[in-house]
């Protein structure tokens, strides 16, 4: 995969915003951006790209510009141009789901708390429902292990 470039959807139209033109470079070459009200047309290598652009409120008063990545259409504040393709980060393939580390810590805070309500494994808690057990102890019986 060759290096993705960044567009950041708010400081370029941001920057668009008096003439409406932002100049890019990547990879030693020119590109323009074009903003207009609900548009973004970005010209790089013979290529022409373009995105949607929408208002977000943000803090009730305050608003931001984002697109929607053409691929998935999710809400983006950003996308990447990659392999001749403009789309976000999690399309691109640029942000993985499965890190490890994370998803251990994860099921083991979950263990945690299975085996703090079940207080022991051998016996019912008082006042404890039997059903209540039963499901805890299937939900512990479920997880990966460690
Ligand atoms: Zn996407």
């Amino acid at each position: 995969m060759e290096a993705a470039f960044r567009l950041n959807i708010n400081a370029l139209a941001k920057a668009g915003a008096a003439d409406g033109i932002v100049a890019i470079y990547f990879n030693e070459r020119a590109g323009i951006v074009q903003i207009e009200p609900n548009r973004l047309t970005l010209i790089f290598n013979g290529k022409i790209y373009k995105a949607v652009l929408e208002r977000k409120t943000i803090f009730g008063d305050r608003s931001c510009t984002v697109t929607r990545c053409l691929t998935c259409a999710r809400i983006r504040r950003s996308l990447v141009l990659v392999d001749c393709k403009l789309t976000c980060r999690e399309c691109a393939g640029l942000i993985y789901h499965s890190n490890s580390g994370h998803e251990a810590e994860r099921i083991q805070a979950k263990r945690m708390k299975i085996l703090d309500r079940l207080e022991s494994l051998d016996r019912r808690k008082k006042w404890q429902h039997r059903a209540t057990r039963l499901r805890l102890l299937r939900a512990l019986a479920a997880l990966p292990p460690a």
